[in-house]
């Protein structure tokens, strides 16, 4: 059965696995080991060298992640993926992957702060230079572009400003000059396939939507298949030059009995191999049964989250509320043109009364769960201000799109009817 052609409720259900070979096991076993016996030299020769592909040692692979990484390439509409430990591993090891000392990457500004550190500070004093731009102008991107541009980053849907980044403007932009986009889709799976508007690549933290319960950390990187690394040989070094790390390989040939897969591959091949961000069997299984019911799930968060927008916007508590359904002119463009499948369950929103009435909603909450984290099937609640962004100067604040009295919220799954009372208690205590 060719899953990858069905149905994303159908592919989250089947793609990867049918059936245990021995058992006739249903279910994903968790192949809980380290290690994998070789059936000969032979074999064990074939697979050091790529001739073959299969299971060495489950830092470089696992067969529970190889349905988690098949399950989610099937998805995204992508060729490959490469499961790891964290969303920051798959952020980090994406631009490792083809930026090394001295070269440079251009990123939008709206940015995870996990993120913005990283590329901000971490990368930097590993010789990576992060140029970030404001994406309401994709041309910023093309501006910011010279000849040790490796990779351009952005998210689809970046928190709290909630504007939907432009996907295909900049993919465009950087088609022309051998340079991939990497996009961050965390906040919006199944209702967003930037592959489809093209981006080269997709990273996930897993620990969100995709495992959706709030029981796993995990990332992923998505390898698309649709960018041509060969055709920008001095734009792209590290894929079309002998690699030292691997008996010199390069990567673009290497793979080509593979198939298009030279970036994840070479990920996984080496920076896995020697940074060890691999995920565990047993996450890997909880990842899995999360994305079964992926679809479904994103459906209830993004009509939760509506009827939230809508009790919001009545609301003389609040001054303003934040989600791409309220924007107009681009902003909106861009979100009915990226968001296909509604317009996500994140919401900002600014209560009249400031940083202390902030203070006073979330301490009023009974059921939505005070928590810095977002996508868990229940609903939470933060004050950017008081917490995750404390550390940023009123100016960085704002500039970040943190005023005193934003909160974000991230819908979950409960009934509407119990969601909107305990907004109800934030609200009263906050006061108007
Ligand atoms: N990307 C986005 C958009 C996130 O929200 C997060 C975490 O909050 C990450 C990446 C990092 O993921 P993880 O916490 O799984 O390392």
């Amino acid at each position: 059965m060719a899953v990858e052609s069905k149905h994303a409720e159908t592919i989250a259900l089947h793609a990867g696995w049918r059936a245990d070979e021995t058992t006739g096991a249903v279910a994903v076993p968790i192949f809980q080991t380290t290690s994998y016996q070789f059936r000969d030299t032979e074999h064990a020769a074939n697979l050091f060298a790529l001739k073959e592909l299969g299971h060495i040692y489950t830092r470089i692979g696992n067969p529970t992640t190889a349905v988690l990484e098949a399950r989610l390439a099937a998805l995204e509409g992508g060729v490959a993926a490469l499961a790891l430990a964290s969303g920051q591993a798959a952020s980090a090891f994406a631009l490792q992957n083809i930026a090394r000392v001295g070269d440079n990457v251009v990123s939008s500004t709206d940015l995870y702060g996990g993120t913005w550190n990283l590329f901000a500070n971490t990368l930097r004093d590993q010789g990576v230079e992060v140029r970030f731009v404001d994406p309401a102008d994709p041309e910023n991107f093309r501006r910011a572009t010279d000849d040790r541009t490796r990779a351009y980053y952005a998210e689809t849907l970046p928190n709290p400003k909630l504007t939907v980044f432009p996907i295909a403007e900049v993919a465009a932009i950087g088609r022309d000059y051998g340079v991939p986009l990497i996009v961050d889709n965390t906040a919006a799976p199944i209702i967003a396939r930037p592959l489809d508007h093209g981006a080269a690549i997709v990273v996930y933290s897993t620990t969100k939507y995709l495992g959706g319960h709030g029981t796993s950390i995990g990332g992923a990187i998505i390898d698309g298949g649709n960018f041509d690394w060969e055709k920008f040989p001095a734009r792209q070094p590290a894929l079309n030059t002998p690699d030292p790390s691997y008996h010199g390989a390069v990567w673009v040939e290497a793979v080509k009995p593979l198939g298009p897969v030279a970036y994840v591959l070479k990920a996984r091949a080496t920076l896995l191999r020697d940074l060890g961000s691999a995920p565990s069997p047993f996450n890997a299984f909880l990842t899995l049964q999360g994305i079964e019911t992926v679809t479904l799930r994103m459906e209830r968060h993004v009509q939760n989250a509506q009827k939230v927008v809508d009790f919001l916007s009545k609301r003389s508590e609040v001054t303003k509320v934040i989600h791409p359904s309220q924007q107009r002119g681009e902003a909106r463009r861009r979100a009915d043109a990226y968001l296909k499948g509604g317009y996500g369950a994140l919401i900002g929103f600014e209560l009249k009364g400031g940083l202390e009435a902030g203070r006073r909603f979330i301490d009023a909450l009974e059921m939505f769960y005070h928590v810095a984290n977002i996508g868990d099937a229940r609903s939470l609640a933060i004050h950017p201000a008081t917490t995750t962004h404390s550390q940023l100067a009123e100016e960085g604040q704002l500039a970040s799109g943190v005023t005193p009295g934003y909160v974000r919220l991230s819908i979950g799954l409960e009934h509407i009817d119990d969601i909107l009372a305990d907004l109800e208690k934030g609200l009263t205590a906050a006061g108007a």
